[in-house]
C-alpha cells in the first residue's frame, strides 16, 4: 500500500482511499510523497507486452491494489483495436514517432486511463465499503463523457451519470453518448453551453454531499484529478521507450523526448511521473492550443487567467485552469504544501500566481512549451499528409508543430515522440476543411469521404453508431439538474 497525501496539507489516504475519494477533503490533489524513491527500470521491461508494462507500473505506484495484472488484463483485453500493443509507435520520419492512444472504444486517449479507473474504484469500494453504493456525476465537452461511460458500463456497485452541454458538443460525439449501452448509465442534455454545464454539476456536488436525498449512496467523479487516472497514463511513456528500442530506432539508455498535447496537464504529468521512476526522457514538450496559458507560464513564470477563452478546433484543449499542474508545483516546490496552498489561494481570489525565478529554472530543465494558433493547426495537418502521407486529429496536429518548432530551434539530436490523442474521425469537419474538401453535411458521409481521400482507416465503432439507437433524449435546464440527479441516484438501475 501506498500513503498518499494532499498537495495542500498533510491530510492523508491510502491509495485504495485516494481513487475511492478523487479529491482532498481541504480541495488539495492526492499526491506520493516519496515519489522520488521509487523506481522502475525500463531495462526490465525490454521483453514484456502492453500488460506486463502496465501491471508493473500500476504495482509499483499503487501498490495497495491486489492482483494488477488481472486488473490491466480485465480493462484492456479486447477492448482496443490493435492487437497486443494497445498504444503503436509509428515511425513519421527519422527523428519523430508518433504515440497512437486512440485506438481504445471511443477513439480518445482517456480510454486507456478510464478503462482502468472503474476497476481500480471497484476494488477499492470492496475494501472499504462493500455495502455503499456509488454514482459518479460527470460534466463533459466531449470526450471525458463517452470514456467515462464505456469504462463505467455495467460495473457492478457503481453507477454514472453524464451531463453534456446541448450546445457544444460534436454531431459524433452526441451520438456517441446517447447511444451509450449498459444498464447502470444515464446520460442527459443541459441547455446552454460547457461552462454552464459543468458549473451545475459542481453546484449539485455540492449541494447533494451530505444530502439525505442520497439514501446512503456515495458521489464520485472520474474527473483527470483522480490518482486514479493519472497512474494508468505512466505506462504508455514506458511502452513507447521498449516499442523504439525493438524497432532499432534508439538504443538501451538513450534519452528521448515526448510532446504531448496538453489541456488539464493530466497526460503530460504522467510523463514527469515516468521520468521521476527513470525513463530515459531529455524533455517533455508541453504543446497548447490558442488557450496558451502553460506556453505563457514555462516562459514567464506566470500562471495568468485573466485572458479570454478561444473556441478551437481542438476542444479538448480549451482549457484556463489546468489542475494537475498543481501536483507539479507540489514536486516542484520540493513537496512544500504551504506553498502550494498559497498558489491555489492565489489563484482562486486572483485568477493568477507566480513562480520565482528560480523555481522555473528548475522546471525548464524537465520542460519546454509552444502553441500553435487555429490556422497552423489546420496547416499542420494539410502538411504532414502531404508530407507522410499520414492523417492527425486537430489535437495531435498542435502536438506536431510544437514538436517541428521544438526541433528546429533546439537543432535536436534526440529521438523525439508525438503523443496522439484523438482518432481524426472524431474531428472530419476540421480534417475536411484542413485539407481543402467540403463537408458533405453528414458526419458518417463525411467520414467515408475523409477515408476515399486519404486511405486513414475509419474506426469500426464510430461508423457503427450510424444505426446505433438512440436510447437517452432527455434535455434540461440547469437549474433543474439536481433533482434530475436525485432521481437518478434513487431509481436504481438504468437512467433511461
Ligand atoms: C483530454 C484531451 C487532451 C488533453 O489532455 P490533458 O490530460 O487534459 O492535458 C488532449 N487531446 C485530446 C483528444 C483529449 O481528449
Amino acid at each position: 500500500m501506498r500513503t498518499l497525501t494532499s498537495t495542500r496539507s498533510y491530510v492523508a489516504a491510502s491509495d485504495l482511499e485516494a481513487v475511492l475519494k478523487g479529491i482532498a477533503s481541504e480541495g488539495g490533489l492526492f499526491v506520493d510523497p516519496d515519489l522520488d524513491l521509487l523506481s522502475v527500470n525500463v531495462d526490465g521491461l525490454i521483453n514484456k507486452d502492453s500488460f506486463g508494462i502496465a501491471s508493473v507500473i500500476l504495482g509499483t505506484l499503487l501498490s495497495g491494489f491486489e492482483e494488477p495484472e488481472s486488473l490491466v488484463r480485465k480493462a484492456y483485453s479486447n477492448k482496443f483495436s490493435c492487437g497486443d500493443v494497445i498504444t503503436p509507435v509509428v515511425p513519421l520520419t527519422d527523428g519523430i514517432s508518433v504515440l497512437e492512444l486512440f485506438h481504445g472504444p471511443t477513439s480518445a486517449f482517456k480510454d486507456v486511463a478510464l478503462s482502468l479507473l472503474p476497476l481500480l474504484m471497484s476494488q477499492a469500494r470492496e475494501k472499504i465499503d462493500p455495502d455503499k453504493e456509488i454514482v459518479i456525476l460527470t460534466a463533459t465537452s466531449g470526450d471525458t463523457g463517452k470514456a467515462a461511460l464505456e469504462g463505467f458500463k455495467n460495473v457492478t456497485g457503481i453507477r454514472i451519470l453524464v451531463f453534456y452541454p446541448e450546445e457544444g458538443v460534436s454531431e459524433i460525439q452526441k451520438k456517441q453518448m446517447v447511444s451509450q449501452q449498459g444498464d447502470n448509465v444515464g446520460v442527459c442534455a443541459v441547455r446552454g453551453n460547457f461552462d454552464d454545464c459543468q458549473t451545475a454539476v459542481k453546484e449539485a456536488f455540492i449541494k447533494l454531499q451530505d444530502s439525505d436525498q442520497l439514501c446512503g449512496v456515495s458521489l464520485s467523479s472520474a474527473n483527470s484529478i483522480n490518482i486514479g487516472r493519472l497512474v494508468p497514463q505512466v505506462f504508455y511513456y514506458y511502452s513507447s521507450y521498449v516499442q523504439l528500442v525493438s524497432q532499432k530506432r534508439i538504443k538501451q539508455g538513450d534519452l528521448i523526448d515526448f510532446v504531448v498535447p496538453t489541456g488539464n496537464f493530466g497526460d503530460i504529468l504522467a510523463g514527469y511521473y515516468a521520468k521521476m521512476l527513470g525513463l530515459p526522457i531529455g524533455k517533455l514538450v508541453c504543446a497548447s492550443n490558442s488557450n496558451n496559458v502553460l506556453t505563457d507560464f514555462f516562459a514567464k513564470g506566470v500562471y495568468d487567467t485573466h485572458r479570454p477563452f478561444i473556441m478551437t478546433s481542438s476542444p479538448s484543449m480549451d482549457i484556463l485552469v489546468s489542475s494537475n499542474l498543481e501536483r507539479l508545483l507540489y514536486y516542484a516546490f520540493c513537496g512544500n504544501r504551504e506553498r502550494v496552498a498559497e498558489c491555489m489561494n492565489r489563484l482562486k481570489k486572483e485568477g493568477r500566481y507566480t513562480v520565482p525565478a528560480n523555481d522555473l529554472k528548475e522546471l525548464k530543465k524537465d520542460f519546454a512549451a509552444y502553441f500553435c494558433d487555429e490556422l497552423q493547426t489546420r496547416e499542420q495537418i494539410r502538411k504532414t499528409y502531404k508530407e507522410y502521407g499520414y492523417l492527425i486529429d486537430p489535437h495531435t496536429a498542435v502536438g506536431m508543430f510544437a514538436a517541428e518548432k521544438y526541433m528546429n530551434e533546439n537543432m535536436n539530436q534526440r529521438h523525439t515522440v508525438v503523443l496522439s490523442t484523438a482518432s481524426p474521425y472524431k474531428f472530419t469537419s476540421a480534417e475536411l476543411d484542413a485539407l481543402g474538401l467540403a463537408s458533405t453535411g453528414s458526419p458518417f458521409d463525411d467520414m467515408r469521404l475523409l477515408n476515399e481521400c486519404t486511405g486513414a482507416k475509419i474506426p469500426e465503432q464510430l461508423l457503427g453508431l450510424e444505426t446505433a439507437e438512440d436510447r437517452f433524449r432527455d434535455v434540461i435546464n440547469r437549474e433543474e439538474l439536481v433533482s434530475y440527479a436525485i432521481d437518478f441516484v434513487k431509481k436504481g438501475g438504468s437512467g433511461s
